[in-house]
C-alpha cells in the first residue's frame, strides 16, 4: 500500500489540477493520496469528483504558522471543511492583504506620516494591495526620495518600524482549532532548514503535549542526519511519523509517492480523525 500525505494543487501553489493531481497520483501507482494545499480546502470538490477507482483521497490543508517569529508548516488532515472557527482562520491568513496594508498606515500615522488608507487604496488600483503601495504613498508624500528608500528597518522591511507581519496561525493555536474541527495534525518538514530558521525540539516538545499528532520525517528538505534525529525525536515524544512528497506539481523537482507513509501510522491517522473520512475513488470524471 503506498500512501502520499502532501501534495498541492492550483487551489494554492501547485501546477496540477486537482483533477490532474488525483489521476497522476494513480498513474504513479499510490493507493492513498493527500490533498494539501497550503490555507485551502477549494480542490476538495474537483478532486473527489475525478478520484479513479482504486485511489482512496485523504482530504488536509498545509496551514501558515508562526511561532517564536519563525515560519512554519502545520499538516492538517481529516478536518471538517465547514467548521467556522477553522475555516474562519483559514481565511484570515488568505485575505490578509488588505488588514496588513490598513496597519502599517496606522503605524505611519502613529510616526506621523499623513499617509491615508484612500491614497495607498489609489496606487494599488485594481491589483491586490501590498507593501510596495505603502512604499510609493511614502515617495509621493515626499517621506522617501524612492520605493526601495522605504525598504528599510527605519520604515516597511521586515522588523521595520512600520512594518506589520503577514498574518499566520499559532500552532498550538492550530492544533486546537484542528482538533476541535475533528481533524489531526502534523508538523510538516519540521527540519528543512534551507528555508530558515527551524523550531527547537523543545517547542516541538511543548505541540506535543499540547495535541499535536505527528511530524512529517520523510521528506526532500531533510537530509539523512535529520531523519535519524527526528525519528527519534518522534520516539521520544510518542509522535506518528509520517513521508510525503510534498508534490508541486512541475514548480518542484519531487514526483508523487518519492517518499510514504507507513500504512500503520495511517490506519492510526484515520483512526483518529472525527471530522472525515478518507474517499475511496469511484471511477471519476
Ligand atoms: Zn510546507
Ligand atoms: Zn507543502
Amino acid at each position: 500500500m503506498r500512501i502520499d500525505l502532501h501534495c498541492h494543487s492550483t487551489a494554492s501553489d501547485g501546477t496540477d489540477t486537482p483533477a490532474e493531481l488525483v489521476r497522476n497520483a494513480a498513474a504513479a501507482g499510490l493507493d492513498v493520496v493527500a490533498l494539501t494545499d497550503h490555507d485551502s480546502t477549494r480542490g476538495y470538490a474537483e478532486a473527489i469528483a475525478a478520484l479513479p477507482s482504486g485511489l482512496t483521497l485523504v482530504t488536509g490543508a498545509e496551514l501558515s504558522c508562526r511561532v517564536d517569529g519563525i515560519g512554519m508548516h502545520m499538516l492538517a488532515y481529516l478536518f471538517d471543511p465547514d467548521e467556522p472557527a477553522l475555516l474562519a482562520e483559514r481565511e484570515l491568513v488568505r485575505d490578509d492583504r488588505v488588514p496588513r496594508a490598513r496597519g502599517m498606515v496606522a503605524r505611519l500615522n502613529e510616526l506621523g506620516v499623513p499617509v491615508t488608507w484612500e491614497q495607498v487604496a489609489r496606487i494599488a488600483g485594481e491589483g491586490s494591495v501590498g507593501r510596495p503601495h505603502v512604499a510609493t504613498a511614502l515617495v509621493e508624500l515626499g517621506v522617501v526620495p524612492t520605493v526601495s528608500d522605504a525598504f528599510t528597518r527605519e520604515w516597511l522591511a521586515d522588523g521595520g518600524r512600520a512594518h506589520v507581519e503577514k498574518h499566520e496561525t499559532d500552532p498550538f493555536e492550530a492544533i486546537r482549532l484542528v482538533k476541535a474541527a475533528g481533524g489531526v495534525t502534523v508538523f510538516a518538514h519540521p527540519g528543512a532548514s534551507k528555508r530558515g530558521r527551524t523550531v527547537s525540539e523543545s517547542v516541538i516538545a511543548e505541540l506535543a503535549a499540547a495535541g499535536l499528532d505527528g511530524i512529517e520525517v520523510d521528506h526532500m528538505d531533510h537530509g539523512d542526519g535529520t531523519r535519524v534525529r527526528l525519528r527519534g525525536l518522534a520516539a521520544d515524544l510518542g509522535l506518528l511519523v509520517t513521508g510525503s512528497s510534498d508534490y508541486h506539481g512541475s514548480r518542484k523537482t519531487c514526483v508523487l509517492g518519492e517518499y510514504t507513509t507507513d500504512p500503520e501510522v495511517y490506519g492510526e491517522i484515520i483512526r483518529r480523525a472525527t471530522g472525515a473520512f478518507p474517499v475511496p475513488g469511484t471511477g471519476g470524471a
